[in-house]
């Protein structure tokens, strides 16, 4: 038995399912998850000390790479002022200018620990600010595991085909309206039936978490009118999204201004920052200036600000997103060709540094053509590539990650391993 045999076996024995986050372990493709000991630059190495290729990069914070020298010398410098105050802080107003800066739709912006957070935030405060009950959401899109947005979610719960979670009561998902992605008629006639009910519609404009699916422009757009006419909060989750698909998020790509945005992932560079932000209006309901209630013991900690700030500024450099998106459509164009040398039918697509495989002729426009994805065979490339020294996201269902450390080098070793792993598949 090896060292994480072990230690899988240990953790279950005192975590549930050894994990405390359940796609880490390995149930949608079988085997065990190598414990990981530390990370540098692409590379992540596990207790035996074997090397693995990270096209995870920690579910997308991890842009610059692991352990980048200039955002690990300004946590120490934080670290040695304190961990944490629960009193307001320079760091805090700095990374809130910044984020103005970089992303126009926002005027004001709250600090929170995780994205869950930032989703159940947002929705509580457009509830507040226009008196409305009822959200939309849209199937195969995954905005946290808070209850009310709990409704066939994607990931994590795609991968355990469960459509909800146990222990969310029916009367807090009642009002949560569940719409097919990128299909406009279904969202019009909603709003023709209810849209005076609805408080917002919150979306990923690239869901990233049923594999990844661009949304169409056509459908954002749609959204936005259909909003802004019923007096509806639209909320872009930029989760996943932001400072990582373009330096200005998904909202820039697609030409939308949205009412309210979500941020978690890189805007914290690996520790616990996600934030909610937009116009002024909407974020002064908020308290102490307004009725909705919404708080944090570590909320803006100093420690994972400096992180987050010191991973705004590196992004910023000139030709950081070109080259970044250089390396990932290389990436995806490699393995395109290399499947089709070997006979296998595989697709894929990039943004930025965000991409998506899978197991099928084309790349899926809905949540119905991501499921039609070829699982078996997505799981033996998945094993195949692990044994060969690269870490993918174990699930069919998510998106992968590229970051500014994947030089020629490591995708040209990705390749090696593909070549083997496409033979695999094709057996
Ligand atoms: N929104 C999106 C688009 C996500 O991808 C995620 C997590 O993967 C979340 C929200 C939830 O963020 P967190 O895991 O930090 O709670």
């Amino acid at each position: 038995m090896d060292r994480n045999e072990a230690l899988f076996d240990r953790a279950q024995e005192s975590i549930p399912g050894g994990v405390n986050s359940p796609v880490r372990a390995f149930k949608s493709v079988g085997g065990v998850p190598p414990f990981i000991k530390k990370a540098l630059g692409p590379h992540l190495y596990d207790e035996e000390g074997k090397k693995y290729i990270d096209y995870v990069g920690s579910w997308g914070p991890m842009i610059l790479g692991h352990n980048n020298p200039a955002v690990i010398q300004t946590v120490k410098e934080a670290v040695d002022n304190g961990l944490s105050f629960g009193a307001p802080t320079q760091g805090e107003v700095l990374i809130a200018e910044e984020i103005k800066k970089i992303i126009p739709s926002i005027d004001e912006v709250r600090l929170v620990s995780s994205g869950t957070e930032a989703g159940m935030s947002a929705i509580r405060l457009a509830r507040g600010y226009t008196g409305r009950n009822k959200i939309i959401k849209f199937e195969g899109c995954y905005h946290g595991h808070s209850d009310a947005l709990l409704v066939k979610a994607g990931s994590g719960l795609l991968t355990f085909g469960t459509p909800s979670s146990a222990g969310v009561p029916a009367d807090v998902t009642k009002d949560t309206i569940v719409l097919e992605y990128n299909n406009c008629d279904m969202l019009e006639e909603t709003f023709e039936k209810e849209g005076e009910q609805i408080a917002c519609v919150i979306v990923e404009a690239i869901a990233g978490n049923m594999n990844m699916v661009p949304a169409t422009r056509e459908f954002i757009t749609k959204m936005r009118e259909l909003t802004a006419k019923h007096g509806t909060v639209m909320i872009v989750d930029e989760v996943m999204t932001g400072f990582r698909v373009a330096l200005h998020g998904a909202q820039s790509l697609y030409g939308v201004t949205p009412d309210l945005t979500m941020f978690g992932k890189v805007i914290g560079g690996g520790m616990p920052v996600a934030a909610f932000g937009g116009k002024k209006e909407i974020m002064d309901c908020i308290a102490p200036l307004g009725p909705v209630y919404q708080a944090g013991t570590l909320s803006g900690n100093p420690v994972a600000v400096a992180c987050g700030l010191a991973t705004l500024k590196a992004i910023q450099e000139p030709g950081f997103y070109d080259r970044l998106s250089i390396q990932t459509a290389k990436l995806i164009s490699g393995l395109v060709q290399i499947a089709k040398e070997e006979g296998v039918a595989f697709s894929g697509q990039c943004t930025g540094g965000m991409f998506g495989i899978y197991f099928r002729p084309t790349c899926p426009a809905s949540f119905k053509e991501v499921m039609e994805c070829d699982t078996e065979k997505f799981k033996t490339f998945f094993h195949a590539m692990l044994d060969n020294g690269v870490y993918l996201a174990p699930s069919t269902f998510e998106a992968g990650f590229v970051s500014i450390t994947h030089d020629d080098s490591v995708l040209n070793k990705t390749f090696e391993a593909a070549r083997k792993a496409f033979k695999e598949v094709r057996k």
